[in-house]
């Protein structure tokens, strides 16, 4: 890591607390001297089976800050029943459902939270859909840094179990995310906390390419044809193709080509509308109504960068609603044995999407990254009917049952 650069007008910061150009206030990007980086693919082989394995690659200089609770390296699933039932012949589910806290977040919330610790803050915190609480409180656990997260008050209730209970505090906003987004944001100047998402950011989205590095790695070096994710903020998309970019320049993969689709849900989708509709610009979605709750980001920080980013990979923009994306639980769980949430399971929803569309050709390989698991939000699957009949222990009852 060399320096932190302005996405807009290239002027370069030193590695400390900034996060947005003083000049034209740009955001902040983490930039590398390639050149000096000496890594084959030999490199990682000995490593451990976790995001750390690419550390020449992440924005931490000292190991011992590195807070680690196992995040990355999560399975490559071939998906050969659902890509039947769809029609592929090459489909790959990134199963990011089984990181520590259940959700990618886990990999930027463990790079954000080292470089908290190595930048000798105190305590850390995150505006969050549900998910990063989680990511974020676990690895302040870890580090033994308090934690204060902001949320919208309206999000799953197992979210809010889970972030509390690795002691974190909950600040429950009666707003949206973005004015939870806003809220975080002051707290971390007036209080000196480290922001995950906010002042950490550039360090934080570095934590997310490791989903393009692995899925390389899994695949034999060879990278996907497509690529499809969950989009909300737009970070995670962004880095992802961060990540295939990187592996090509540092000649790990001979080219890359993967196009990047968003997969959004109806009731909340700035980035994928502006990609249907031909257009740079994001309109923020004032009020974002979706089962798909982790992705009820109106405003995306990085809307109009994915926009570009998809547009040059060659990808699309699809969303999903609500009846599509249960739908898209139960086929992911019932062909594959996943267990997905809403928001992390809109790619497989917008997958079937585009092939109905023809817009996928049924030999192109393709990944899905699921990115959240199920049981965060047993609530979405179903209303009814999840509940089992309770029978007598009698063997004459399962006639009736058991048919075959
Ligand atoms: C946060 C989240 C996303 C989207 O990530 P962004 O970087 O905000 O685009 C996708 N899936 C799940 C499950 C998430 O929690
Ligand atoms: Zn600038």
């Amino acid at each position: 890591m060399i320096a932190l650069q302005c996405r807009e007008c290239q002027r370069q910061y030193p590695t400390d607390l900034s996060y947005v150009c003083e000049e034209c206030f740009g955001p902040l990007d983490v930039v590398y001297d390639y050149s000096k980086l000496v890594v084959k693919r030999e490199t990682f082989e000995d490593r451990p089976k976790n995001l750390w394995r690419y550390h020449e690659l992440l924005p931490i200089e000292d190991k011992n800050s590195i807070v680690d609770l196992g995040a990355g390296y999560t399975p490559l699933h071939r998906a050969d029943r659902l890509a039947k039932r769809l029609g592929l012949q090459n489909l790959f589910i990134k199963n990011d459902t089984v990181n520590p806290t259940y959700s990618f977040k886990d990999r930027p919330a463990s790079v954000a939270v080292s470089k908290a610790r190595e930048l000798g803050l105190s305590a850390v915190g995150s505006p969050s859909t549900g998910n990063l609480a989680s990511a974020t409180a676990a690895h302040a656990a870890r580090a033994g840094l308090p934690c204060y997260v902001f949320i919208p008050f309206d999000i799953e209730p197992a979210k809010v179990v889970q972030a509390s209970t690795y002691g974190a505090e909950i600040i429950a906003i009666n707003g949206t995310y973005d004015d939870a987004n806003k809220l975080a944001s002051q707290a971390g100047e007036l209080y000196n906390l480290g922001i995950v998402n906010g002042n950490i950011r550039p360090y934080y989205v570095e934590g997310s390419k490791t989903l393009a590095f692995e899925v390389c790695e899994q695949l034999g070096w060879i990278p996907p044809d497509h690529v499809i994710v969950p989009t909300g903020s737009g970070a995670l998309l962004c880095a992802i193709r961060k990540g295939f970019y990187e592996f090509e320049r540092l000649g790990l993969i001979k080219s890359n080509e993967v196009k990047i689709s968003s997969a959004q849900p109806v009731g909340c989708s700035p980035i994928v509308d502006a990609l249907q509709q031909g257009r740079t610009s994001v309109t923020p979605v004032e009020r974002p109504q979706t089962l798909a709750k982790s992705l009820a980001i109106g405003d995306p920080g990085d809307g109009e960068f994915a926009v570009k980013n998809v547009r040059e990979s060659g990808g699309f923009g699809e969303k999903v609603n609500d009846e599509e994306l249960r739908q898209a639980i139960h086929l992911l769980a019932s062909t594959e044995g996943i267990f997905a949430e809403p928001g992390g399971v809109v790619s497989v929803a917008v997958l079937s999407k585009l092939i109905d569309a023809g817009r996928i050709d049924p030999d192109e390989l393709v990944v899905c990254y699921v990115t959240g698991n199920g049981l965060k939000t047993p609530e979405a699957i179903s209303i009814e009917g999840i509940q089992p009949a309770v029978v007598e222990p009698k063997l004459e009852v399962l006639a009736q049952i058991i048919r075959r």
